[in-house]
């Protein structure tokens, strides 16, 4: 098996606190891969992690290479929720506390264990991380009365690259896509996207509830219930900082991406089939918006080439604190998309990001402490 060794270095900027972090999830062997092929046994196969290296070997089928990845941290199928919650998005959540921007991204094939990382809702001791995001925002208010944490929430979905609002009144096939708009100062939003004042977990869970029931999914021959759109989550935290007293403004990003599956794979047909182009379009644009960041040498970032890199284009580095949890499969029938899912979480983490906080601009109080905050920013560029 140790034939044609090749081992990709990450080359990396050193220091995870100043870019995009990157982790890999392995699931355990489901449904049809438990089931077996055509000779009853069950799927191969092709992965091995070493947790304490946080690397891992996958051994092509077709033609025996070894490819060997390192990252920030790599979970194996025995990793529970909360570790994975801990190592990838508490870091972020905290960052998203004191006013930063945060982004949490899953990537990976249909059926890999993204919507099972992020979005499961319960158990309680299975919660995936956006429960568990919310969880540790409001325990933090509920310690902190005296910072006035106010929470706002938005969901979305991006379905044949139209922006659908998961929250509105009425339901995403009867309304009009939303438009994506940029203010002056380069900022991307999306109009029209309602948005949710919540003062409690559970207040959070009920609309989750209702916006994941209104997701596009569909049965795959990979999982059950598969995502056919990209799902965008917001949270906006502020809160008034002790020390200054000016009001902070951090956004929390959870993104789901859909599932890059080959399409003859999936046997995809008609609509489908369509849903799976403007899939793969924007995942390719979006492998080019990293693959450019990644790039020292290049300056021009294609955010327009789709509407999901432009609705991610303040998310993906930048002023940003951003995780990607890149998810495979392990099974050797999966070992060509898992590749080329751990090759873009290399390309990811070669990605600059270092995020400021955002203060309220709106009295003296506010610009001073903007001030102080950018004086910090450009002595530590300096260092
Ligand atoms: P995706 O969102 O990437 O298409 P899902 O999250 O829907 O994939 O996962 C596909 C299937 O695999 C689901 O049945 C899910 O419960 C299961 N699964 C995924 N990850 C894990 C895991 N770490 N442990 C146990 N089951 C998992
Ligand atoms: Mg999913």
């Amino acid at each position: 098996m140790r034939r044609g060794r090749v081992s990709t270095s990450a080359r990396a900027l050193a220091n995870s606190d100043d870019r995009v972090s990157v982790f890999v999830r392995v699931r355990p062997l489901v449904g049809v891969e438990l089931a077996g092929g055509p000779d009853g046994g069950k799927a191969h196969k092709c992965v091995v992690l070493e947790p304490a290296s946080a690397s891992l070997a996958l051994e092509t089928p077709w033609d025996a290479r070894v490819y060997s990845f390192a990252y920030d941290a790599v979970f194996d199928t025995t990793t529970p929720q909360d570790a994975v919650y801990a190592a990838v998005a508490a870091p972020v959540v905290e960052a998203v506390l004191e006013g930063r921007n945060g982004t949490v991204l899953a990537y990976g094939q249909t059926g890999t264990g993204k919507t099972h990382t992020l979005a499961k809702l319960e158990p309680l001791a299975e919660a995936g991380i956006i429960p568990r995001a919310v969880a540790h925002i409001f325990s933090y208010a509920a310690a902190h009365p005296d910072q006035d944490v106010r929470v706002v929430l938005s969901l979305l979905q991006l379905y044949r690259d139209a922006p659908q609002d998961l929250l509105a009144r009425r339901a995403p096939d009867t309304a009009p896509p939303l438009s994506i708009r940029q203010l002056k100062g380069g900022a991307v939003y999306v109009q029209g996207l309602s948005k949710h004042p919540v003062d409690s977990v559970d207040a959070v869970l009920e609309l989750l509830d209702i916006g994941y029931a209104r997701r596009a999914i569909e049965s795959t021959r990979l999982n059950d219930v598969s995502s056919r759109a990209h799902t965008i989550l917001r949270l906006e935290v502020s809160r008034r900082d002790p020390f200054s007293g000016s009001r902070t403004h951090g956004v929390f990003t959870c993104v789901d991406l859909a599932g890059s599956e080959r399409v003859k794979k999936s046997r995809s047909r008609g609509a489908r089939l369509d849903e799976a182009k403007f899939i793969n379009k924007s995942l390719t644009a979006l492998g080019n918006v990293i693959a450019s960041l990644a790039d020292p040498g290049v300056s021009y970032i294609p955010y327009r080439d789709s509407k999901l890199t432009r609705l991610l284009q303040d998310s993906l580095g930048g002023n940003c604190v951003t995780a990607l949890i890149v998810n495979i499969g392990p099974a050797v029938t999966s070992a060509h998309e898992s590749v080329s899912s751990l090759q873009f979480g290399q390309r990811a983490m070669r990605v600059e990001a270092r995020a400021h906080i955002n203060y309220d601009e709106t009295d003296a109080d506010k610009s001073m402490a903007a001030r102080l905050a950018s004086a910090h920013a450009e002595l530590n560029a300096a260092r």
